[in-house]
């Protein structure tokens, strides 16, 4: 896979000089030069394929030649190590659970394909690396999980004290070896300048070998597209076949994009639809034309809540910068907090099924496609995000007593929080990260 910058296509840049730089200096984003097209064999009878071998078909013919084999066959297999099942909730509508993984968020399968990617390389070189992550959130369990016992990497989180659910905060504090997490007395802002400036310090950059765990990286985004083809693939096989919708809620827009990876290397999709909350730049985006970036507003979906989503570059990449084709294959719609309780009450009502905030906008997207092409028929699947058990606040009444506290959900509650509490203060963050050294 060669890659080039969004903001010079004569860079010609390997696999892994992306993953461990992020970005190109020229401040654009690494895109694939070419997404080479999936087998029509393999696709036409991808029902029936396991999770896994989808998702070693879809590796091979993108990193073929980038990491060996048997490798990435095992980077592969530790990256799918959970489910993502279709779950059908009635006649036209299916949800895609993506919170089986440890962190109970879609964010799982990206850090744990690109810590594993990451060790490959530092294995061959006999290197290692220290990840610094500023989390509000899902992020950072996805990444405190995905890069837990992982060799060669160190990883130190810092969130923004009484700012992250317990169920994340567990999340980021309990798991040890490897990972250690710094409480900072400030905001999710705070900490992130903490890490931008710890980046700019050459002294602790040459002690440490500082790294990112930035979501934009592209091997966060190549494992997202497996579990569009897998949920096609148990469309076909449970369900009568038909052409399929995918609903996406979206902030950075890196699991859209990955849809729309997916698509262009031959998955059949109909079409897509942007769900959002009102941070809904990109489904302005498609009426209008214009892309106005603006500061974020909080919401109920706060893993969403994005003034300036970074991968929105990389999708007017996909359609050669013509609004027009983007709104052929893509349907934006953006929702109130007040609509995205509307949406959880009405599935839990008309279905049992309780889902989480962002979850629910991403529902929400899809009934109303569904509404407004009531002739298509379509299958629509709607991607589940994060398990609902970590928005515990967000549920009354009916929902609250549906809500299930799976068992890994459980055990983590027992288990004790490890956390250095700091001041905002990077004086301080400096001397922390050069004791670890
Ligand atoms: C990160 C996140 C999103 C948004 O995904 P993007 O790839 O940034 O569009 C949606 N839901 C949850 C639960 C998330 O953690």
């Amino acid at each position: 896979m060669k890659l080039y910058s969004t903001n010079n296509k004569k860079i010609n840049t390997d696999f892994k000089t992306a993953v461990f730089h992020s970005l190109p200096p020229d401040g654009g984003l690494y895109m694939p030069r070419r997404l080479s097209r999936i087998d029509p064999v393999f696709v036409a009878t991808i029902a029936m394929h396991s999770f896994r071998e989808i998702a070693w078909e879809v590796s091979r013919v993108l990193l073929d030649g980038e990491i060996e084999r048997d490798a990435l066959k095992k980077i592969v297999e530790e990256t799918v190590e959970f489910d993502a099942p279709l779950v059908r909730l009635d006649g036209d509508v299916c949800v895609l659970e993506l919170f089986h993984g440890p962190s109970m968020a879609f964010k799982d399968f990206g850090a744990r394909f690109m810590s594993r990617v990451m060790a490959y390389y530092l294995e061959k070189e006999q290197k290692d690396i220290h990840i610094l992550v500023a989390t509000s959130g899902d992020t950072g369990g996805a990444v405190a999980m995905g890069f837990y016992d992982v060799p060669h990497i160190r990883v130190t989180i810092l969130y923004p004290s009484g700012k992250v659910s317990p169920v994340q905060e567990k999340q980021l504090t309990t798991m040890g070896k490897n990972i250690s997490a710094i409480e900072v007395k400030g905001t999710f802002d705070d900490c992130q300048r903490l890490v931008k400036q710890a980046f700019l310090d050459g002294e602790l950059n040459a002690k440490l070998s500082l790294s990112s765990a930035n979501s934009i990286n592209i091997a966060r985004l190549i494992p997202q597209s497996f579990y569009y083809f897998h949920a096609y693939s148990q469309l076909r096989r449970d369900y009568e076949t038909r052409d399929v919708v995918f609903s996406v809620p979206s902030g950075n827009f890196g699991n859209l994009t990955a849809g729309l990876m997916a698509w262009k290397m031959g998955l059949p999709v109909r079409h897509f639809i942007a769900s959002t909350n009102i941070n809904d730049e990109v489904p302005q985006y498609l009426r209008t034309g214009l892309f106005n970036p603006r500061p974020s507003f909080h919401t109920l979906s706060n893993a969403m809540d994005v003034g300036n989503p970074s991968n929105f570059t990389r999708m007017l990449e996909l359609f050669g910068d013509d609004a027009a084709a983007m709104r052929r294959m893509i349907t934006g719609y953006s929702f109130t907090d007040d609509q995205t309780r509307a949406a959880i009450e009405k599935a839990v009502n008309e279905d049992r099924y309780v889902m989480c905030p962002h979850t629910a906008i991403a529902y929400a997207g899809l009934k109303r496609y569904l509404d407004e092409h009531p002739r298509e028929n379509v299958a629509g699947i709607f991607l589940s995000t994060a398990h609902p058990c970590k928005f515990p606040d967000v549920y009354e009444g009916y929902a609250k007593k549906l809500l299930e506290y799976p068992e890994r959900a459980r055990a983590m509650e027992k288990k004790e929080k490890k956390a250095l509490l700091m001041e905002n203060d990077f004086r301080t963050f400096r001397e922390v990260l050069l004791a670890e050294a």
